[in-house]
């Protein structure tokens, strides 16, 4: 069985925290959002991930995890 398209994707924040480290570009804070995502199949709901999403809350850039 192979499932290769996916018609629909729902987001829900779930929840926000400072993260810490600053961001590489203008040394803003960090902070960690939690979000909930839903993978829909025509219909059927396939899976809920929750993924943990890092943004700078001074230039809104997107930043992957470089400090652990
Ligand atoms: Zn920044």
């Amino acid at each position: 069985m192979r499932l290769s398209y996916v018609c629909e994707r729902q987001q829900k924040e779930l929840r926000r925290q400072q993260a810490p480290g600053s961001c590489p570009y203008c040394g803003g804070k960090v902070e960690a959002m939690d979000v909930e995502v839903q993978s829909k199949l025509c219909f059927l709901p396939m899976c809920f991930q929750i993924k943990r999403r890092y943004f700078c809350t001074h230039c809104s850039k997107r930043l992957e995890i470089l400090f652990e």
